[in-house]
């Protein structure tokens, strides 16, 4: 969605590449002191001391990703950025340096991109990270986006995915689900709005569930929040695929089972609502709805009263041995197996690892 649609359109080719790139990339002065050299020169240069420096990178595929009939370009900037930070603290680290590599079509006029990279430059303001770089060429049909981040930590606060012990105990941030109703409500009114365009939504009670889908916040206040707490988790990854998804990467790499209790799951009342409303299960969309970037970590036993009681964090199971296997205990206290079924990926029965 293209907000100032009714303005000036500006063609790419009036700008040109160069001119382009300055134009879009004016406000990224470098507000952190590990950015030696940022935009300009033939590439970044960065200085981390003695920290452990993280990378990682997300492509976001227009048509595959996401949907310009329903996400605005400055919602899809800003969306970008968390996607990559939400990566960096999964590995316990800060996020500091982003790269923004775009493929555009001559279809989007420089305003459009003008939005693109307002949300980018927000989110990048408000989790006070540097753009240092990009690449910029031309696609024969849609918006393609690349983002890559870099973050930093201490080599002994880094936490991967293989660290879980049979016993600790599996701990979420925030609530689950949201995102994915807030896309279900989202498509609803695409439908409707195709089939009338004069409609007038009223998505009011749906508001924190498509905020939740349109600007995701990455879990920044989670690493800081650990190391005050005194606790280093044994294992972490964020949730972008879904809990279940997710569990199952934390047993995997850890050589664990997990015993995930349903009724533990972390829920706002807006997203059991919307389920009741959409005849879902609710259990089905925390576990496979997946865009909610929470920290899914393990801690050991020692520190649960670190963490006990506290409003941003919920445990939602323990760990067993690999052999018992990886199961979800139901509300009526049945066992079942635990599947990674992604409902954008319903065709794979269950995903390869
Ligand atoms: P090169 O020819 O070496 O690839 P470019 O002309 O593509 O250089 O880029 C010039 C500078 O602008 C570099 O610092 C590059 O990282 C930055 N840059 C290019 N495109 C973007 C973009 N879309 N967003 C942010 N920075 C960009
Ligand atoms: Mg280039």
């Amino acid at each position: 969605m293209f907000e100032n649609s009714q303005e000036t359109k500006t063609n790419l080719s009036e700008l040109g590449e160069f001119g382009l790139i300055d134009h879009l990339t004016k406000n990224f002065a470098p507000k952190l002191t590990s950015t030696k050299k940022a935009i300009g020169d033939d590439a970044a240069i960065l200085d981390f001391e003695d920290n452990q420096c993280i990378v990682t990178t997300d492509l976001l595929v227009e048509g595959v990703h996401f949907d310009l009939a329903y996400m605005p370009l400055k919602h899809l900037g800003y969306k970008a950025v968390m996607v990559n930070a939400s990566d960096v603290y999964a590995m316990n680290g800060k996020a500091t340096q982003i790269t923004v590599s775009i493929a555009v079509s001559n279809r989007f006029p420089v305003e459009a991109l003008e939005e693109l990279y307002s949300g980018i430059e927000l989110a990048a303001n408000i989790y006070n990270i540097d753009v240092i770089g990009g690449d910029t060429t031309s696609s024969t049909s849609g918006l393609v986006i690349s983002i890559t981040a870099l973050g930093i930590a201490k080599s002994e606060d880094v936490v991967y995915r293989s660290g879980a012990k049979p016993n600790d105990f599996l701990v979420v941030s925030g609530d689950l689900g949201a995102a994915y109703m807030g896309l279900q409500v989202l498509e609803r009114e695409k439908q409707v709005f195709k089939a009338n365009p004069n409609a007038q939504p009223d998505l009011d009670q749906y508001t924190y569930l498509i905020e939740r889908q349109l600007k995701p916040e990455a879990r920044k206040d989670i690493p800081p929040l650990l190391k005050e707490l005194d606790v280093k988790p044994t294992s972490m990854i964020d949730i972008s695929d879904g809990l279940s998804s997710e569990v199952i990467h934390l047993c995997k790499n850890s050589k664990t089972g997990v015993n995930l209790f349903e009724e533990k799951i972390p829920l706002d009342p807006a997203v059991i609502s919307v389920c009741e409303e959409f005849k879902i299960d609710s259990t089905t969309i925390a576990l496979s709805g997946g865009e909610d970037y929470e920290l899914l970590f393990t801690i050991s036993q020692e520190d649960y009263d670190k963490i006990k009681g506290n409003p941003n964090l919920t445990i939602i199971g323990h760990m067993t041995e690999e052999n018992e296997g990886m199961h979800l205990i139901t509300r009526a206290n049945t066992k079942i197996p635990l599947i990674a079924r992604g409902w954008n990926s319903m065709e794979k029965e269950e995903e390869e690892d």
